[in-house]
């Protein structure tokens, strides 16, 4: 990394990990007013179909971080047997739980079920995923608010704020259109004003693109595929890919890396994120975040 003139400078390094951390320490306090004010906490529903070990993972993640908030967790595990009426029911009984606040159903479903069907059954007050076609609609709209914004591309826009990214006016590069990650952040991007341009796997000459970018978020899934030559100096880099390349270095026989090629980038960019430890953490930040917000709006009204 570097020769002992080039050590890249740690205060270029958005640490996501840190803060996540002093994300969920504010919820927490806000948590707790709410109960001490109105004897309420907000209350976020988990819904996991069959019994993927990797789905399995996130969900305890997620029940632990809803611990630490003070918020109360449901959950609902059902088999992967299970029809589409019976997981809709489920659903359709935690719209109607005045204890809950947020429903998330873990994806994906299994094959005989329609996934927007069931994503679409989920309230819009509840939708704390963000992924509802009318929150995502009123994202693209001009003089429209979401309720909710989906959890990953809103971390990375709080990670730029929290690390006094300037954001008006900018050129901000999205690297990626999928659902869940490039379209909503370049949608949130252009909402804070800055002048935007998606690359996506037909573009041509992505790397003339991203060197005009003051902001690059990149959400390919393509390991080290964003270059040192492909940014300009000073610009600020988010690197949401999460790559599992092979490293025989490892008890697992591979390790997690980035859309960005980190150690090179590191040298010409003010800001950049590591992976891991930048993004992930913010993605269950962020669900804890819109379900506080959620029970806010449903408690404090
Ligand atoms: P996805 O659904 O596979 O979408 C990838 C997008 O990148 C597509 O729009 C694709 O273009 C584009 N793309 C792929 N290869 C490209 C290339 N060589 N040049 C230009 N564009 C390219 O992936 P995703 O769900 O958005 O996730 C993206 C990455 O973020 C993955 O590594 C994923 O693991 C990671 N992720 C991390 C978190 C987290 O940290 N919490 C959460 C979600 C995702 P087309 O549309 O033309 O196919």
């Amino acid at each position: 990394m570097g020769g002992k003139n080039s050590k890249p400078d740690a205060s270029k390094v958005i640490d996501g990990k840190a803060i996540a951390a002093a994300i969920r320490g504010e919820i927490r306090d806000e948590v707790a007013d709410l109960k001490a004010k109105y004897g309420k906490v907000p209350g976020l529903a988990v819904v996991i179909v069959g019994s993927r070990p990797d789905s399995a993972t996130y969900v305890r993640m997620k029940r632990k971080a809803c611990d630490e908030a003070g918020i109360v967790s449901f959950h609902k595990e059902m088999p992967d047997t299970s029809t589409e009426e019976e997981v809709l029911k489920v659903v359709a009984d935690f719209n109607a739980d005045p204890d809950c606040h947020g429903i998330l159903v873990q994806l994906p479903l299994p094959k005989h079920m329609n996934e927007e069907k069931v994503l679409a059954a989920i309230s819009l007050e509840k939708d704390v995923d963000g992924f509802h076609p009318l929150n995502i609609g009123k994202l693209s709209m001009k003089g429209h608010e979401p309720l909710f914004m989906p959890c990953t591309p809103k971390g990375c826009i709080v990670l730029l704020e929290r690390s006094g990214v300037e954001l008006k006016g900018k050129n901000a590069v999205v690297v990626g259109r999928s659902n869940i990650v490039g379209m909503p952040a370049a949608l949130m991007l252009m909402k804070k004003d800055c002048t935007v341009t998606v690359v996506h796997s037909r573009t041509k000459n992505p790397e003339r693109i991203c060197r005009e970018a003051d902001i690059i978020v990149a959400a390919a899934g393509s390991a080290h595929m964003v270059k040192k030559n492909w940014i300009k100096k000073g610009a600020a880099i988010i690197d949401v890919g999460t790559n599992s390349v092979p490293d025989a270095s490892k008890k697992a026989g591979y390790r997690l890396t980035g859309d960005v090629d980190y150690d090179e980038a590191i040298k010409v960019a003010s800001k950049i994120t590591p992976v891991p430890g930048g993004v992930g953490p913010m993605t269950i930040a962020m669900l804890m975040s819109n379900t506080l917000d959620s029970g806010k709006r449903a408690i404090a009204k």
